[in-house]
């Protein structure tokens, strides 16, 4: 959980929000000052524009885990040679290794969520939500006013009161 925050154009009212880690949701917002409707691009409609690749992508954080790995190790060695050579270590070191270990921690801990599926599970709730916005038709004709791709499959959604 986060937050957002953004200005209405029309009011000039800031508006904070909670939002998810990914920022999924409706790029279209309402003020809660005047009611309008604003856009806000950091949000991330998952039906429309699918899923952040940190969310799907386990090869990612293996590369990343890799990368913070070797680098742990040379700082280590870095650090025992300055310390047995000189007597001395650097406060970049140490930084380095406390910072990279927990690096490394987080990316293994995700790389593991997608792996499982866990992180699968969570988009299907952020897809099922996404959907459900996109059953309303002014919503969806919104989205492709501002330019975003809609899906053929949400175009025709049954109805026909046009
Ligand atoms: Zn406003």
């Amino acid at each position: 959980m986060g937050y957002s925050e953004m200005k209405c154009p029309h009011c000039g009212k800031m508006n904070r929000e909670s939002c998810n880690a990914w920022m999924y949701g409706s790029p279209i917002r309402t003020c809660k000052k005047c009611g309008d409707k604003y856009l806000d691009r950091r949000y991330r409609e998952p039906a429309v524009q699918g899923f952040d690749q940190r969310t799907t992508d386990a090869n990612l954080y293996k590369t990343v885990s890799i990368i913070c790995g070797a680098v742990l190790v040379l700082v280590y060695f870095w650090y025992r040679f300055t310390t047995q050579n000189y007597g001395y270590y650097t406060n970049y070191q140490v930084a380095f290794l406390i910072m990279l270990p927990l690096a490394l921690v987080g990316c293994l801990i995700q790389f593991f969520r997608i792996k499982s599926g866990a992180m699968d599970k969570a988009n299907a709730k952020y897809l099922a939500e996404s959907e459900e916005r996109m059953k309303d038709r002014q919503y969806v004709a919104d989205l492709i006013a501002n330019g975003y791709k809609v899906p053929e499959k949400y175009l025709d959604n049954g109805g026909n009161d046009g």
